[in-house]
């Protein structure tokens, strides 16, 4: 039945694709007038004028697709409830847990079979959201690329990753929560953190090139200035590599991904595509600073500390709520994994709320990496520009309370903002100068 649901929004998506969608800012650098170097130059103007580069339409589509991502979170968190509910209320995570039981002894396979049934589960009873917010509400706004083959394709490939790790990551949780008692929540924190370095490390290497092609750099002036770049700030220059996003979105994007030895920078073919070399070495002076910061490492650890506040929070709401509903939807104790939705279901709420703290954490790190990026390309209006055309999928002036609560990356403006300032403090600069003559 979900799936028929699926289909049948999926197939009112392309009487919204076909609605005209003035999106994209024109390729290449536009300096706006009020941004040029001279003794008159303005912070505040100059922020203004690259703001004014979109349009009023443009802004007004970037603002209501950001906007209802706000209320696609609590939409999400309300579904994910229901989920929940539906699997504990239907006696399915009950029944998937006696099948578990059924086929063997060992408490350890118990675990690994239940989360084996209740991935596929999960899957189902998410798609028709899923396929709203990943696909019908994507080509909505002129976001997507792909068809519905593809990208539930993709999805599918992301189910079977899930088979891979999360069965084995549940069968070790598991065993955890019955040997530690009721310290399992420091033991489930250590395992997260392990857990997720390993991820960290094997996924560029196994599980990225299951959605994307990724290969060196193409030769040119782009290439070399990049790898420049690199050399200049000790990444290894083999590191650096080029994906092909634009198979599933028309968003331009770079980034850094690995851990230890598989650390690596890419950037996506749009990002080559659609801008200019002062914005490519711009955003990626970003995604350097983020390498040579170490932020991998330390994101890991600071959302580790913030998912076992998390774990914490489930240990008491859970311990609470099985002594109050267990018996009537016949759940046993903490190390049932039939309890499971119900814990998922109180780490989601805990999530909820603490998404303006993991959204700081996160975005402190990304105005690091601003900075570092701007003294690293020297390329202040390249910076500015690709900060505006980012606008594609992120307001680009949200009020100071907003940002704080939404935003895991500095918004558009307090980008351009900063760039001008350092344009303003960098005016003797032969980089910035020459902008003058681009
Ligand atoms: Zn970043």
């Amino acid at each position: 039945m979900w799936i028929a649901l699926s289909l049948i929004v999926w197939s009112a998506a392309p009487a919204f694709a076909a609605a005209p969608v003035t999106r994209d800012l024109p390729p290449g650098l536009q300096i706006p007038d009020a941004a040029r170097p001279g003794p008159e130059f303005d912070v505040d103007r100059a922020t203004q004028a690259y703001l004014d580069l979109l349009s009023p339409e443009q802004r007004q589509l970037s603002d209501s697709y950001f906007e209802g991502g706000y209320r696609l979170q609590l939409w999400s968190l309300l579904y994910g409830l229901g989920v929940a509910v539906v699997l504990l209320r239907s006696g399915l995570s009950r029944r998937m847990r006696d099948i578990a039981r059924g086929r063997t002894q060992s408490k350890w396979l118990q675990a690994f079979i239940y989360g084996f049934l209740w991935l596929i589960a999960g899957f189902v009873l998410d798609l028709p959201l899923t396929v709203y917010s990943d696909f019908v509400r994507e080509h909505q706004y002129g976001l997507a690329t792909q068809d519905f083959g593809a990208w539930f394709w993709d999805q599918l490939k992301g189910l079977f990753v899930g088979f891979v790790v999360a069965p084995l990551a549940i069968a070790i949780l598991y065993a955890a929560v019955r040997r530690a008692g009721a310290r399992w929540w420091i033991w489930a924190s250590g395992l997260a953190f392990l857990f997720s370095l390993f991820t960290i490390v094997l996924s560029p290497v196994f599980v990225e090139p299951l959605f994307n092609d990724y290969k060196p750099l193409r030769e040119g002036e782009m290439r070399q200035a990049i790898l420049s770049l690199a050399r200049a700030n000790q990444i290894p220059t083999n590191n650096v590599v080029e994906f092909d996003a634009s198979k599933q979105t028309t968003r331009i994007s770079a980034n850094v991904a690995g851990f230890a030895g598989t650390t690596r920078v890419a950037l996506n073919d749009n990002l080559i595509e659609k801008t200019s070399l002062p914005e490519i070495k711009a955003v990626m002076g970003h995604e350097m600073g983020h390498y040579v910061l170490n932020h991998g490492l330390r994101f890991t650890i600071y959302i580790t500390l913030l998912v076992a506040f998390g774990f914490w929070f489930v240990h008491r709401v859970l311990d609470w709520a099985l002594a109050r509903w267990g018996a009537r939807l016949g759940l046993e104790d903490r190390a049932d994994p039939a309890a499971l939705p119900l814990a998922v279901a109180i780490l989601a709420l805990f999530f909820f709320f603490a998404t303006p703290l993991l959204n700081s954490i996160i975005r402190q790190g990304e105005a690091e990496a601003d900075a570092f990026g701007l003294n690293a390309a020297r390329e202040p209006h390249g910076f500015a520009m690709a900060a505006m055309r980012l606008s594609t999928y992120r307001k680009i002036h949200p009020g100071p309370l907003e940002e704080i609560i939404f935003y895991d990356h500095p918004s558009g403006y307090a980008r351009v903002h900063g760039a001008m300032q350092w344009f303003k403090e960098n005016q003797d600069n032969a980089t910035a100068k020459s902008a003058e003559a681009r």
